[in-house]
């Protein structure tokens, strides 16, 4: 670690992605930073699964080659129907080829990502980064004064809230959030199996949520990986990570038809409880929220940093204009720009995935009906597919500059256009 100095153009609170994505970003884009955050919580086998954009944002800032070593791309979503609804709902299947893509995105450990991001920004010129707990904040003229348990006191121009669902930051600027729950735990595992996963994520919708099957790349003397996402009651999540290992691999492998073979736990296993959270106001004076201290919602369509990191690539945008203008970086414009730009967008995904979410839980005739049409016309509208499958990854409307570079693919990903044909099926 190194010296954190006092004073600096833009404070980030939270050591989690968020906040290390945003305190390189704004180190790379000419700013002081520093980053001081509280420790993470390690070993829960969670994984991201990190969509299109959220990729060029890291290759435009020069830290995908770093990441990608420890990462598994995600060629094709298999949605399964698995709720005993009264009406069929077909298998959907999504082939990131349909979209002139090698690869939807890509899916990483959640501990690997921060351990990576932690190593890139202690070597990341401009930026300092530490281990404390925010406390309390105070006004100055021109600067916001961020105090941390340690006694330390740090200045800055901008102070950026990325201290998560129950951020500190939000609290002490008065800031509202609305918080909601729902009857359901995510319990999440990294496992190994015995047959390939083909680059295919597997969702199997259930009534009490989702089970998901994201890709993981090959590590030691295991080739087949997987990470597991499985919505369920509190109890049953209770039950469940009390079982020995081989017992919970074999509940898992149960309940995903054993598509991959026989299943072992390949570390550890973590229990998150679902909530939902909307904010009042996504800036207070000085104060700008991104990632989990701006929304959250449970992990259906693995979207959840994704739009953390749009939240950040914005941010970066909208106080690198005030600069150029000759503005105040942490002032009442540069404030007003990154919450109008990211309003719409927070909107349409926490509303969506709640809407996803509850419509699974509900065994009512009209509901299943309606997401039954869904996956039909999913499966046989060609544009609406394309269209469904662009909205998840790359969203519509304006994509920050740190989001708009194409990558570029090497030949051997060759992009297979139209690829309906050769889809692969597990
Ligand atoms: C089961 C599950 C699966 C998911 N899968 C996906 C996925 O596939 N794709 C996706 O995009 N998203 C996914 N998400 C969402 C994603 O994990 C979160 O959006 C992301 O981890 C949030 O990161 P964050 O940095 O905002 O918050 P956090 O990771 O919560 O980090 C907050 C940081 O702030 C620090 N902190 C807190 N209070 C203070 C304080 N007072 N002072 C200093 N520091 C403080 C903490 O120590 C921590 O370091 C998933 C979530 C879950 C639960």
């Amino acid at each position: 670690m190194q010296e954190v100095p006092s004073e600096a153009d833009v404070l980030v609170i939270g050591t989690g992605a968020a906040g290390l994505s945003a305190a390189v970003a704004f180190a790379k884009a000419g700013f002081s930073v520093v980053v001081l955050g509280g420790a993470e919580a390690r070993g829960m086998g969670r994984t991201v699964a990190l969509f299109e954009a959220s990729l060029r944002f890291y290759d435009a800032l020069g830290l995908w080659p770093r990441l990608a070593s420890c990462a598994a791309k995600i060629e094709a979503i298999r949605m399964i129907d698995a709720t005993g609804s009264r009406i069929p709902i077909p298998p959907l299947e999504f082939a990131a080829s349909e979209i002139a893509l090698p690869a939807f995105g890509e899916n990483i450990e959640n501990d690997k990502l921060v351990e990576r991001l932690i190593d890139i920004a202690a070597e990341t010129g401009n930026l300092s980064l530490g281990r404390e707990w925010l406390t309390g904040i105070a006004y100055e003229t021109d600067r916001v004064c961020a105090m941390f348990d340690s006694g330390r006191q740090v200045r800055a121009k901008l102070l950026v809230a990325a201290d998560g669902h129950k951020s500190t930051v939000r609290a002490k600027a008065r800031i509202g959030a609305r918080r909601w729950t729902y009857p359901q735990m995510a319990l999440t595992v990294l496992t190994a199996h015995e047959k390939p996963h083909h680059g295919t994520s597997v969702e199997f919708h259930t009534r009490n949520g989702p089970c998901t099957l994201v890709p993981l790349p090959a590590s030691g003397s295991e080739p087949h990986r997987s990470s597991i996402v499985w919505l369920m009651s509190a109890q049953e999540a209770a039950r469940r990570k009390s079982l020995a290992d081989a017992s919970l691999a074999a509940e898992i492998e149960h309940e995903v038809g054993a598509i991959f073979g026989q299943m072992r736990l390949d570390g550890g296993c973590g229990g998150f409880p679902m909530t939902g959270l909307r904010v009042s106001r996504l800036t207070g004076r000085r104060i700008a929220l991104i990632g989990e201290a701006a929304h959250v919602f449970p992990p259906l369509a693995a979207q959840g940093l994704n739009l953390g990191l749009r939240d950040i690539a914005a941010l970066v945008d909208c106080v690198e204009t005030a600069r150029t203008h000759g503005e105040d970086i942490g002032g009442e414009r540069a404030m007003a720009t990154y919450a109008e730009a990211r309003r719409a967008d927070i909107s349409l995904r926490t509303h969506g995935i709640d809407v996803l979410n509850r419509s699974l839980l509900v065994d009512f005739l009209p509901v299943d009906l309606v997401r039954g049409a869904g996956f039909l016309a999913f499966n046989m509208i060609g544009p609406l597919r394309r269209a469904i499958m662009r909205e998840g990854i790359l969203p519509r409307g304006h994509l920050p500059p740190l989001m708009q570079k194409p990558r570029s693919f090497p030949k051997a990903e060759g992009l297979r256009r139209g690829a309906d044909k050769d889809r692969r099926t597990v």
